[in-house]
């Protein structure tokens, strides 16, 4: 669970608690937490790069590693183009200077030899 629904759900008194069971039971949470979620999907379908609304006709890419995918939506070719032309200086990998942050290797405790 959540932990900032289960805190709140925490904090609630029995009057409180009362209410909100009667608003799951008759979808009332249901019901604001799609609208929410519409509201939070509508503003992502705003051009990244200049900010306009791409309206029905913009182009949407969709990107990154599979477990992590990202989506966005350009107003025009143009915008596209010059999103694909960031993403690609950005990827160009820059001398050989290695990120300190490799992969975690964990903790094994196996070569510990007592004699
Ligand atoms: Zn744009």
């Amino acid at each position: 669970m959540n932990p900032k629904i289960h805190d709140i759900i925490e904090s609630l008194t029995a009057d409180e608690l009362k209410t909100l069971d009667t608003d799951l039971r008759e979808g009332h949470v249901q019901h604001l937490v799609g609208k929410r979620l519409e509201s939070y999907e509508r503003r992502q379908t705003m051009c990244p790069v200049c900010n306009n609304d791409p309206g029905e006709s913009g182009f949407t890419l969709i990107f990154g590693p599979a477990d992590f995918r990202k989506k966005a939506t350009f107003c025009g070719q143009d915008c596209l183009e010059y999103f694909l032309g960031k993403l690609k200086e950005f990827r160009q990998p820059q001398d050989h200077n290695e990120p300190a942050t490799g992969p975690q290797s964990h903790d094994r405790g196996e070569n510990h030899v007592a004699h």
